[in-house]
């Protein structure tokens, strides 16, 4: 048994208090690499913004549990040698299916977790949720429900449809569960192919096509129903169309790759929205700078001559998500 506090970690919940009261998100970023990890850290520090690392099964299954978690003690004596004094990073487990997976990673070390019971019938999500919260509080480890079913694919997680959030369950199961924050479906979507061209319009001047806009309506609903409770969004690149142009201009196949435009983010992150997950941009940019180093140099074979080129791509895309869209800098 690890306590985060031993680690350097925090949990979400001040974090969260404050995000709300200041109008901005804080990021939350996947990893499972070193770079990935590396270009987080970096960027974090670099714009004094709290940060969610965020470790799904999948990562845990890729990088090895143990691993994961060193890395993660780590990135904290690392932002401390950046110049980070007392560095705000969360070790979060996302999309967690069962309690003992929860129940792991709280005594792994891990700061916060989430048990996404969203695929199962209402009480039974407020069943398993309760218990993952009476496990994790004992420990000042903050948790995040689900409650409403996000499309598209993430990992082990997918599903065909979304099915929004009801307004009018949210203080019943919030009450009931004790759970820290929310995720919510307002109509965001996990994955690179956030939308079927034939739910899309057409941009008449680029011929790019347009998602439809989020559900702001929901998300007022939701608010109404519950001042000040941290709400999150899951599913929420962006999917730069410039790392899709470069992806597919130098041998790779995205066709109709399209996300959430960062205007509609910009916006949700004003609100009581507190918590903005962000993975597919971060393998976007990585792919693309690797894809564009290959082609131009098709001599290197030092993996860090393509990784290096890959984490200064991730590391600017974090920092532009950050000061850019989720208002995080200066304030940690
Ligand atoms: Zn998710």
């Amino acid at each position: 048994m690890v306590n985060y506090k031993d680690l350097g970690l925090v949990n979400t919940r001040e974090m969260f208090a404050k995000a709300i009261n200041g109008g901005y998100a804080i990021p939350a970023f996947n990893f499972n690499n070193m770079e990935q990890l590396q270009a987080i850290v970096k960027a974090a520090a670099e714009t004094k913004s709290p940060v969610i690392l965020q470790v799904s099964s999948g990562a845990r299954k890729y990088a090895n549990q143990t691993l994961l978690r060193y890395m993660a003690e780590g990135a904290v004596q690392y932002a401390k040698e950046l110049g980070w004094e007392n560095p705000q990073i969360v070790l979060h487990l996302d999309h967690g299916n069962s309690f003992e997976l929860c129940k792991s990673c709280v005594d792994f070390g891990f700061s916060s977790v989430m048990i996404d019971g969203s695929a199962l019938p209402y009480e039974e999500n407020i069943a398993l949720t309760k218990q993952v919260v009476e496990y994790a509080h004992q420990f000042d480890v903050t948790v995040e429900a689900e409650l409403g079913v996000l499309a598209g694919v993430e990992d082990e997680v997918s599903a065909e449809e979304s099915h929004y959030t009801k307004p009018e369950e949210v203080i019943d199961f919030s009450t009931r569960t004790g759970c820290d924050s929310l995720a919510i479906s307002i109509g965001t979507s996990h994955g690179a192919y956030k939308f079927k061209p034939e739910q899309c319009t057409k941009d008449p001047v680029t011929g790019r096509l347009v998602p439809p806009p989020l559900a702001f309506d929901v998300l007022d609903a939701i608010m109404e129903k519950l001042p000040g409770f941290p709400i999150v969004l899951h599913g929420s690149s962006s999917v730069p169309q410039e790392y899709v142009d470069i992806i597919n201009a130098h041998g790779g196949n995205l066709p109709n790759a399209v996300g959430i435009p960062e205007e509609q983010l910009r916006k949700a992150a004003k609100s009581a929205v507190c918590k903005i997950n962000i993975d597919s941009d971060s393998r976007l940019a990585m792919t693309a700078a690797i894809r564009l180093t290959f082609d131009e140099h098709p001599e290197y074979f030092d993996p860090r001559k393509y990784l290096g080129p890959a984490r200064d791509e991730m590391e600017k895309l974090y920092k532009h998500k950050i000061v850019e869209v989720l208002g995080s800098d200066n304030k940690a």
